[in-house]
C-alpha cells in the first residue's frame, strides 16, 4: 500500500515551482464551476436516504483501531450581525444566553457520540468554526474546553487547535481563555480593509481592530495566524484590493486565504441586496483582483499552496507541501494526515475512512434530534471502492500537485495507468497548454497550472454530470 512515507521519499527538488506568473488567458479558458474537493465525493453528493448507509455502525468500525488519531470540529454558529456576503450557516442574535443553551446541547451531542467511540484515541486536531466562536463569553469557551478534554483526554503533544476569529468580537480575555484550553492557531476574518467596501457589505472593521487582534494573539503565543480575504465584493476594484493585501501584509500573517466571493442569492437571500445596488464587480475585474493578490503575495515571499491558500515558506503548511505530507479536509489544507473527523453542532460534517455524515442544519431540528436521544444526522454518504480510489488520486493531486503512477498503484490496489487510461489520455489539452507536464513515473502540475488545480482534479472526478453548475467557479 502507498503511504505518506512513500510521498515523503519523493525528492523535494522534483516538486514543481511554487510560484509563477499567472496566465490569465488560461484561467479564462479553463475557469469553470467546480468543487473545492474538501471531500471526495463532494458534499453535493450526500444523500438524505440514511437507512442504507449505516453511519452509526461506521463509527463503531472506525474505533476498532485505538491508535488512529481523531480530529474534532465544533460549529459555533452565532453572530451579532450578518455580513451580507456570508455563505456560512449562522444564527444572528444578540442574546448571549443562546451560547450557553447551545453549549448544553453540544455537551449532549458529544456524550451521545463519545459513547460510540474509543475515547482514548489521540486528538491531533481541534477546530472551532462559525459563526463567531468568540460570541461565546470567555468562561463559556473554558466550559467547552473542559468538555473536550474531559471527554477525549488523550491530547497529542503536537495537537493543532485552531479558532476562527472575528476581530470585531474579541477581547483579551477571549484569547487568554482560548490559550488556556489549548488553542494555538487562529484564522482572522478580515475580508477587505476599504471602508467603502466594508459599508457595502455590512461589516465595519477598522484596521486598528485587526492590529489589536494580532497583538493579543502574538502576546499569548499563537504560533500560526491566518487571514481570510474575499475578492469580488461590491465596490472592490483591483486597485482597492491591492491596498487591502498591502494592509494585511503589514500585520505579518503566516498564511492567507484569498477566496472568490460566491454570489448565490437563491441560497443566501441576504446577498440579493448586491443585485439591487448593482455594485458587484464583473468577471474580468474579479480576475484582475486575484492576479493582483497573487502577484503581491508571491512577491512578498508567500508560497502559493493552491486553492486560494498562501503560506510563508517556513510555515508548517508550506513545509508539509514540500515534504509531500500535506492533507486536505473540510477545513481546507491541513498538515495532520489520516485522522477521522468528528464534527459537532449544526451543519457540521464528520468522516470515517469510508463514510461522510453531516448534521442537521437547523437549530430547532438539531436540538429535537438530541431531545429524542439520537445522533442529529441529516445526510451522508458511504464510499465504494471506486470512490475511495478516486479520492486518493484527487487528494494527491490537490496536495502534492503530482501523480506518482507506481505509488498510486500501491495505494489504490489497482494498476493505476491501466485503470485510469481514459482519464490520463484526457489530460492532453492541459499538457499542451502547459498546466501539466510528464515526469519520469508520473505527471506534475506546473506553476501555471497551480491556480487551476481544481480543473485538473475534475478530470478524475467520477461524479460530475457534464455541464453541472452546482459549484462555485474555480476562480
Ligand atoms: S461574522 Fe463571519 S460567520 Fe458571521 S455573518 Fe459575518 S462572515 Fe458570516
Amino acid at each position: 500500500m502507498f503511504s505518506f512515507l512513500d510521498a515523503m521519499t519523493l525528492p523535494i527538488e522534483t516538486q514543481p515551482a511554487v510560484t509563477g506568473p499567472l496566465d490569465l488567458d488560461l484561467i479564462r479558458k479553463y475557469s469553470i464551476p467546480g468543487p473545492r474537493y474538501t471531500s471526495y465525493p463532494p458534499a453535493t453528493k450526500f444523500t438524505a436516504d440514511l437507512g442504507a448507509l449505516e453511519l452509526e455502525r461506521a463509527i463503531g468500525e472506525d474505533n476498532a483501531d485505538a491508535s488512529s488519531p481523531i480530529s474534532l470540529y465544533f460549529h459555533l454558529p452565532f453572530c451579532e450581525t450578518r455580513c451580507w456576503f456570508c455563505g456560512c450557516n449562522t444564527v444572528i442574535t444578540l442574546r448571549r444566553e443562546s451560547a450557553c443553551d447551545y453549549l448544553d446541547d453540544l455537551a449532549r451531542e458529544v456524550k451521545l457520540t463519545a459513547a460510540r467511540m474509543n475515547r482514548q484515541r489521540p486528538v491531533t486536531q481541534v477546530h472551532f468554526g462559525g459563526g463567531t466562536p468568540t460570541f461565546f463569553p470567555p468562561d463559556e469557551l473554558r466550559r467547552l474546553g473542559a468538555l473536550i478534554w474531559e471527554t477525549f483526554p488523550n491530547r497529542a503533544p503536537d495537537c493543532e487547535f485552531s479558532v476562527e476569529i472575528d476581530p470585531r468580537r474579541l477581547t483579551a480575555d477571549h484569547i487568554v481563555a482560548l490559550r488556556e484550553i489549548g488553542a494555538n492557531r487562529a484564522s482572522l476574518g478580515v475580508q477587505d480593509t476599504d471602508p467603502r467596501v466594508q459599508l457595502a457589505v455590512h461589516r465595519i472593521q477598522p484596521q486598528a481592530v485587526n492590529r489589536q487582534a494580532f497583538a493579543w494573539l502574538r502576546e499569548n503565543g499563537f504560533g500560526s495566524i491566518n487571514v481570510d480575504l474575499i475578492f469580488g465584493l461590491p465596490l472592490q476594484t483591483p486597485a482597492s484590493f491591492a491596498r487591502t493585501v498591502d494592509d494585511v501584509l503589514t500585520l505579518e500573517p503566516d498564511r492567507l486565504s484569498v477566496f472568490s466571493y460566491a454570489h448565490v442569492p437563491w441560497i443566501k437571500p441576504a446577498q440579493k441586496i448586491f443585485d439591487d445596488r448593482e455594485q458587484l464587480p464583473g468577471a474580468e475585474e474579479k480576475l484582475a483582483m486575484f492576479a493582483v493578490a497573487h502577484e503581491r503575495l508571491t512577491a512578498a515571499g508567500f508560497v502559493d499552496i493552491g486553492l486560494d491558500h498562501f503560506a510563508r515558506p517556513d510555515d508548517s503548511m508550506a513545509v508539509a507541501q514540500r515534504a509531500g505530507t500535506l492533507h486536505r479536509n473540510f477545513q481546507g489544507y491541513s498538515t495532520q494526515a489520516g485522522a477521522s473527523l468528528y464534527g459537532f453542532g449544526i451543519s457540521s460534517i464528520s468522516n470515517t475512512p469510508d463514510t461522510y455524515r453531516q448534521n442537521l442544519k437547523s437549530l430547532p431540528e438539531w436540538r429535537a434530534a438530541l431531545d429524542a436521544g439520537r445522533l442529529p444526522i441529516e445526510r451522508g454518504l458511504r464510499l465504494n471502492a471506486e470512490d475511495t480510489r478516486r479520492r486518493t488520486i484527487i487528494m494527491r493531486l490537490m496536495c502534492d500537485r503530482r501523480l506518482d503512477f507506481q505509488g498510486l498503484s500501491r495505494e489504490t490496489g489497482v494498476d493505476f495507468e491501466a485503470t485510469y487510461a481514459k482519464e490520463l489520455a484526457g489530460l492532453d489539452d492541459l499538457k499542451t497548454d502547459g498546466l501539466l507536464r510528464a515526469v519520469p513515473g508520473g505527471i506534475e502540475v506546473t506553476a501555471t497550472g497551480i491556480p487551476l488545480l481544481r480543473v485538473i482534479a475534475m478530470r478524475f472526478d467520477g461524479t460530475l454530470a457534464p455541464g453541472a453548475l452546482q459549484h462555485s467557479r474555480t476562480i
